[in-house]
């Protein structure tokens, strides 16, 4: 169904409702039992039926306070089931990500690998041990199933999952840096995104922000200046959804590592994305890897389990094992506490890396590793889906989610020419079912293949020719 048709539109004119005000043709529309008693069939519950027909009699009566006529009941009664499908509908559904950006936060972040998700169907199915010790019969605790798998692919002593990234941070800095300092770059002071910024999350904890150095330069000796016997900790940020280029200056890790040591500091390193391979072999950049951060001297190496880790949404704190401890003991711990079915699905996810089986097993590995024999084709097959109006260009895709910022793949878009432009064409689109999410380029509806299952190829092809065909009624 694409966007929103109005059954009343067709209702034929009528003179009467003018000449009397309307008053008629108020008292000639249905009552609600009448138009419930049309809508059938669906199953739907009673409440949304009694809702749709209350809308669409309620529409029908400021149709004809405005001067219209009275719609037939059959009219009525088609809008009403119109409003019954979209109040039925859940809320959250599935979408096409034609946009070309692998980690789109507003679209879902993470696609997951099918271990992952066979995994999260077999926990959700049934019960589990996840808080049981079978060897014991005694109690266990959920946090056992993610230690060992973070422990063996990012070599920390510890580690422990959380709700996402933002609450490992305000958890780290809560548990270790509450009424003390905390120093941080002006350069890394940063918001990552959905008013996430780090300053607020630090005041939040009850830590005191010490910034140093400037927004592009900031030296080891501005660090050693700041430290003091307030400090609790240096927090390193990724700076994610931005690049500071040309006059720059950053310490190493393994620099403020042994600043910080030395005043009984700790080095907490919040890595964002989470990276656990070399991203130079995927024809991006170098992102910092975990396991780098923590060979330098972090204490405590925080990232996102929907970022690059192609896994679902938690927060991963990796590191030393007085701390994770600690932390594990903590009431927070409770509170910012992942369920079975996170925990399922990032075990499967870390499997998938240490069986080294990563580029083919997880999405967004795979997603970046497409190259112009896979891409093209399917961009070349959604062009001509459009006729003449169609064309194949070159662009770019990126990671997004705050990961590697401004890289990307060289890809092949579908660019498509609308007669009433291209905004409402990608609107259309997103009025496909199930929808299709595109990018607008200099006039151009752009759609990139490289962050679309191939299984929705087909349907997209579809869309394209249903809404950009010479005799699209009324459509784009
Ligand atoms: C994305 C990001 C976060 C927030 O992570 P969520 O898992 O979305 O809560 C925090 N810090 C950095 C550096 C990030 O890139």
């Amino acid at each position: 169904m694409i966007g929103h048709d109005s059954a009343m539109g067709g209702a034929r004119r009528d003179g009467v409702a003018r000449q009397d005000g309307g008053v008629s043709s108020l008292r000639a529309l249905p009552g609600v039992e009448t138009v419930l008693a049309e809508l059938r069939g669906g199953g739907h519950p009673h409440a949304l039926a009694l809702e749709a027909a209350r809308t669409a009699i309620a529409r029908a009566r400021e149709a004809v306070r405005n001067g219209g006529p009275a719609p037939p009941t059959a009219a009525i009664a088609a809008e009403a089931q119109a409003i019954l499908r979209r109040l039925a509908r859940p809320s959250l559904g599935r979408a096409v990500n034609a946009t070309g950006v692998i980690l789109q936060t507003n679209l879902g972040r993470a696609p997951l690998g099918e271990r992952a998700i066979a995994a999260m169907t077999e926990a959700a199915r049934g019960y589990s041990n996840l808080e049981f010790d079978l060897a014991e019969g005694t109690r266990g605790s959920r946090h056992e199933h993610v230690r060992d798998l973070v422990r063996r692919v990012t070599g920390a002593e510890d580690g422990l999952a959380v709700n996402n990234n933002a609450a490992a941070l305000l958890m780290a800095l809560q548990v270790f840096a509450r009424g003390r300092e905390v120093i941080v770059s002006r350069g890394e002071a940063v918001e990552i995104g959905g008013r996430f910024r780090i300053p607020d999350v630090l005041r939040e904890s009850g830590a005191r922000l010490v910034e140093v150095g400037t927004t592009n330069r900031t030296y080891a000796a501005d660090y050693a200046a700041a430290l003091g016997d307030e400090t609790a900790a240096i927090l390193r940020v990724h700076r994610s959804n931005f690049e500071v280029t040309g006059f720059t200056a950053r310490p190493e890790a393994s620099e403020l590592a042994a600043l910080a040591h030395a005043r009984g500091a700790l080095l907490l390193d919040d890595l964002g994305s989470g990276c656990l391979v070399e991203t130079v072999d995927y024809g991006i950049p170098h992102e910092p890897t975990v396991g780098e951060s923590l060979r330098a001297g972090a204490d405590l190496v925080l990232f996102s389990g929907d970022k690059l880790l192609g896994g679902p949404q938690c927060g991963v704190i990796a590191g030393r094992e007085a701390l994770v401890a600690e932390l594990r003991r903590h009431p927070l711990a409770r509170a910012l506490r992942v369920d079975k079915l996170t925990i399922a699905a990032l075990n499967a996810t870390l499997a998938a890396y240490l069986a080294g089986a990563e580029r083919e097993e997880i999405p967004v590995w795979r997603m970046l590793a497409l190259d112009e024999p896979q891409l093209r084709p399917r961009a070349e097959a959604w062009a001509r889906a459009a006729g003449g109006r169609g064309r194949v260009v070159e662009s770019r895709s990126v990671v997004g989610g705050g990961a590697a910022p401004g890289a990307g793949r060289p890809t092949w878009c579908a660019a498509l020419r609308a007669e009433r432009g291209a905004e409402r064409l990608t609107r259309a689109l997103r009025g496909a079912d199930p929808p299709i999410v595109a990018r607008v380029e200099d006039g151009e509806t752009l759609l990139d293949p490289r962050t679309v299952d191939e299984r929705d190829d087909a349907h997209v092809a579809a869309a394209i020719a249903a809404l950009t065909a010479p005799d699209a009624g009324g459509r784009p």
